[in-house]
């Protein structure tokens, strides 16, 4: 069993804990966090060796009655590979002793791309990442659209990818942030970060995002325009995402409406903390319009569960890293272990 290791346990590290304890290959060596509170104490009750992140607070735990396992570094030295889900910034800080203990590490979204060894999308680029020591997982948004623009490159010639991102103000449990009644660009001036992100995954992809902020917590949402050199009907390209594992097409006859219904689906289901894995497309939404210039535009509208989606893209990076299976074979056990498809 591979011990993974994970450094930052708040809404990305506990979702990732519980998703690689959930594995045949892995399991939890422990959580490292800054502070007791109530994730912490549910590190203890699921068992994960709690170990404290920064020495000088260290006493607070035992203080609040948590046992720590020890600091940081030694879930470091313990494990074969540490996911780091700081906030972000502090990975890159964080980086030096990964190296000090010779431990390959894997990074969130929320880092810059410039000092790992590879950005991250298993649907799109494992073989990238397979034996590298640094990694980034790309972010929620770049998640989405790189699972969109993978199988699509496959099928079609992309010549351009146009896509607004209607992204949620804050996590749920983010109370300090906003806007709470506002319509934000964010940011105003073009592109916004994420096409950019995405050539993370894809150099050579042309590819123009706008980004708003809303007051809303539970997804974000993509209105996406693909520009085509050849001319699929809007069935054919629906039957392509059809086939993909992580992209859930929605149903006419599903009468899933917006973010909430597709939320309250997740809760019906009993997924783990509402959460949707997949990309959800509305298969109403995928609509094919002829282009003067030859073939066609592909247009859709697809929702992001910022929490979680990431979440089985971690899983397969640490394969990626461990080298413990290829994409095909790693997608397959994470997909099975959590249950994605519905
Ligand atoms: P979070 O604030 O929910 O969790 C981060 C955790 O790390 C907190 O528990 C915090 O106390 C802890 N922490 C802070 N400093 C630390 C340190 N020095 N050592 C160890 N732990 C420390 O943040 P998050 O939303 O889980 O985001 C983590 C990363 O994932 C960021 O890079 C973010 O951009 C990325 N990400 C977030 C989302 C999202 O929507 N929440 C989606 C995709 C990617």
């Amino acid at each position: 069993m591979l011990r993974v290791g994970i450094n930052g346990y708040g809404t990305i590290g506990k979702r990732v804990a519980d998703a690689v304890a959930a594995q045949p290959d892995m399991e939890v060596a422990g959580v490292a966090k800054t502070r007791p509170n109530f994730e912490a104490e549910l590190a203890v009750e699921r068992d994960y060796p709690l170990y404290a992140a920064i020495e000088e607070r260290a006493e607070r735990f035992a203080d609040a009655g948590l046992e720590l396992a020890g600091m940081v570094e030694d879930l470091v030295e313990e494990s074969d590979v540490v996911v780091d889900a700081t906030p972000g910034g502090i990975g890159e800080q964080n980086k030096p002793m990964y190296e000090a203990y010779d431990t390959p590490a894997l990074f969130q979204g929320g880092e810059s791309a410039d000092f790992v060894d590879a950005s991250f999308n298993a649907r799109a680029n494992f073989e990238a990442s397979v034996g590298a020591d640094y990694v980034r997982v790309v972010s929620c948004n770049t998640t989405g659209l790189s699972r969109l623009v993978a199988p699509l490159q496959e099928h079609y010639d992309v010549q351009k990818v146009r896509a607004t991102l209607v992204r949620r103000g804050g996590d749920p449990a983010q109370t300090g942030r906003g806007p709470i009644n506002d319509i934000v660009p964010n940011p105003i001036s073009l592109p916004s970060h994420h096409g950019p992100d995405v050539n993370t995954i894809f150099p050579d992809l042309a590819i123009d995002t706008l980004g708003l902020k809303v007051p809303a917590t539970l997804m974000h949402m993509h209105s996406v325009n693909v520009t085509l050199g050849d001319e699929p009907t809007a069935e054919e390209v629906r039957a392509v995402l059809e086939a993909e594992t992580r992209i859930k097409v929605i149903r006419e006859e599903e009468g899933i409406d917006g973010a909430g219904k597709l939320k309250e689906l997740a809760q019906d289901v009993g997924r783990p903390r509402a959460d949707l894995w997949e990309n959800c497309v509305w298969g109403e939404s995928i609509t094919v319009e002829e282009n003067a210039n030859a073939g066609v535009d592909l247009y859709l509208f697809q929702a992001i569960h910022q929490e979680s989606d990431v979440v089985p893209e971690n899983v397969d990076a640490i394969r990626a890293v461990a080298e413990l299976a290829d994409a095909e074979e790693s997608v397959r056990l994470t997909n099975d272990a959590l249950g994605l498809g519905f």
